[in-house]
């Protein structure tokens, strides 16, 4: 069993059947998720024996860290971890004026193999479990309070595709938002998905208000198809359809992730296709110039083409932000991690 990959009522069923107080709960909670600390010893109010007790019944660390590297612009840091299994994980932290940013990984691997991506190279390994993805937060943090500085936003978006394993990644969710846990604000937390039908109408009948990104990428089902192979198994009509149900449902604006790659679908007419599908949806398109792979055949877009494809959606008055990737010095921008050691 794992500590941090339960919810309060859990953790406090757990702690009075092992003969605890039930306030003991409050106790754990604020050590784990107040300050971060993963370490029974250091829980300087819990005797001897209670450490025992608390060690017996679960673990509290699954993320042995390997490395760490910081870009040069020493705004991002890309987290290299080492599971139980020795499979390999990785969490990127991303400082912007205030935000605090922790993008996660949800699964070893990605079942989904974007054409632009490292991470979808590897093929899916193994899902994640709910305190392993908790964890990468929780040790983020933990590096932020030793400069005085905690973590304000968490992004599903590193490696793996979250909805793909939507239990364990619903119940990390409900861990990092619960005011008695981690309590980040659900309006400060963003899953971005490649498109799963089932199972966003799934996540929109939960409890939660969290922002949705689709990773769109292209502006017909024909060009998705082949920069998702995952898209394959969904028709572009009815995944818009489930996107607008989140929207109906929770009130959170939809963000679309469109990677611009060189000659694929950074074109003039992929723009007016693309304004066209979401002029009458409350969006925003973020724009992301496609980061070179090694190993992998795509191009960068041109300037030009990026000001001419931003042109058309000024013209269609399509909210939208161009991303220059943070971070790609250390292969921590989006599509990048690929899981070095070395
Ligand atoms: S971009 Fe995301 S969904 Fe696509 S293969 Fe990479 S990790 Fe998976």
């Amino acid at each position: 069993m794992e500590w941090t990959a339960l919810i309060f009522e859990e953790i406090t069923s757990v702690l009075v059947e092992a003969g605890e107080p039930s306030y003991r709960a409050k106790q754990l909670a604020e050590w784990i998720y107040g300050r971060a600390i993963l370490d029974p010893a250091k829980m300087s109010n819990f005797s001897g024996a209670l450490k025992d007790l608390l060690k017996s019944i679960g673990s509290f660390q699954a993320l042995e860290p390997v490395k760490v590297q910081e870009s040069e612009d020493g705004e991002t840091w890309k987290f290299l971890w080492k599971l139980h299994d020795g499979a390999l994980l990785e969490s990127v932290l991303i400082c912007s004026e205030k935000r605090r940013t922790v993008c996660v990984s949800s699964q070893v691997g990605c079942p989904a193999k974007c054409a632009f991506c490292a991470s979808g190279k590897m093929g899916l390994k193994r899902n994640l479990t709910t305190g392993e993805i908790v964890e990468q937060v929780l040790k983020i943090q933990s590096f932020l309070m030793e400069k005085g500085e905690a973590v304000n936003h968490i992004v599903y978006m590193g490696m793996g595709e979250p909805l793909a394993n939507f239990d364990a990644v619903v119940k990390s969710l409900r861990i990092l938002t619960d005011p008695q846990l981690f309590g980040l604000s659900q309006r400060h937390i963003t899953l971005s998905t490649v498109g799963l039908v089932e199972e966003i109408y799934k996540l929109s009948q939960e409890s939660f208000k969290i922002n949705l990104a689709l990773s769109l990428h292209a502006p017909n089902q024909h060009i998705r198809k082949k920069i998702i192979p995952y898209a394959r198994k969904y028709e572009f009509d009815e995944l818009m359809k489930a996107i607008d149900d989140y929207h109906e449902v929770t009130k959170r604006d939809i963000t679309y992730e469109y990677i611009l790659i060189a000659g694929i679908n950074d074109q003039v007419e992929h723009a007016e296709e693309l304004a066209k599908l979401l002029q009458y949806r409350q969006c925003t398109v973020n724009l992301i110039p496609y980061n070179p792979v090694q190993g992998l055949n795509l191009e960068k877009p041109t300037r030009p083409d990026i000001s001419a494809f931003r042109d058309v959606l000024d013209e269609y008055e399509i909210v939208h932000t161009c991303r220059y990737t943070k971070g790609d010095d250390i292969a921590a921008a989006c599509g990048q991690l690929a899981l070095q050691e070395a």
